[in-house]
């Protein structure tokens, strides 16, 4: 994180004398409170100094690294989600090509009944199908998906950055967000209630750099 000049000052001098109070150190920069206001939000919200009511502020002692990193740890998959776009087993090769250009997406999941997780289906797999010679409007997506147990997922409470790292580690572009199906079902089936892509991760790596 890049500090501005009066930002540094008073990093250093909060560092040097904290617990300070915003009227002391608007003081030693011969500033006014006021002025100071938009910069010691900046710091405190970066979470560099921290702030406590009729003590005033002090140096937190993390690196602005260790700051970017807790946020990742801390923004959960369900805060930065997108809705699925799900079909059945019996969908053919066809009809997924068509909802995935209607729908914008690059990965389907394939579901059944209750919105239970059989498997995915990638822009590549089907590419590969149409090279195949095989009739596309018959062949179900459930003979090209990738098939459960080996779908890998993530859950609403994980954090952005597990999920990140199952992108990368994977080398596939979306992860299904899933819970533990309700009643009546398996233990090990899994309920897919949204989708989590590398477009999710970017927009958030946009907004983080914007300061949001
Ligand atoms: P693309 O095919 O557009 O490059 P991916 O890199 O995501 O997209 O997919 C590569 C392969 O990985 C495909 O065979 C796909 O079925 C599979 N795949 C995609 N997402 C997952 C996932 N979450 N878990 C397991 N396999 C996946």
């Amino acid at each position: 994180m890049e500090l501005s000049k009066r930002q540094e000052a008073i990093l250093e001098i909060v560092k040097k004398e904290g617990p300070i109070t915003g009227e002391q150190i608007a003081e030693r920069l011969s500033l006014t409170r006021a002025t100071l206001r938009p910069d010691m939000a900046i710091l405190t919200m970066s979470g560099l100094l921290e702030a406590r009511p009729r003590v005033g502020y002090y140096y937190s002692g993390k690196t602005p690294g260790k700051v970017i990193a807790e946020k990742l740890h801390r923004i959960k998959v369900g805060e930065i989600k997108s809705v699925p776009v799900v079909v059945p087993e019996h969908c053919s090769v066809y009809d997924a090509v068509v909802t995935m250009f209607i729908e914008d997406v690059g990965t389907l999941f394939v579901v059944r009944e209750g919105g239970l997780l059989e498997g995915v289906v990638s822009r590549k797999d089907l590419l590969k199908t149409t090279l195949g010679g095989q009739d596309i409007h018959k062949l179900p997506v459930g003979v090209v998906m990738t098939r459960m147990p080996n779908v890998i997922t993530v859950g609403p409470e994980d954090s952005v950055w597990i999920a990140a790292k199952k992108l990368i580690s994977h080398e596939v572009d979306a992860l299904p967000v899933v819970r533990p199906a309700g009643e009546g079902a398996k233990s090990t089936e899994l309920e897919v209630i949204g989708r989590l892509t590398k477009t999710n991760i970017t927009r958030l790596f946009v907004e983080l750099g914007e300061g949001n």
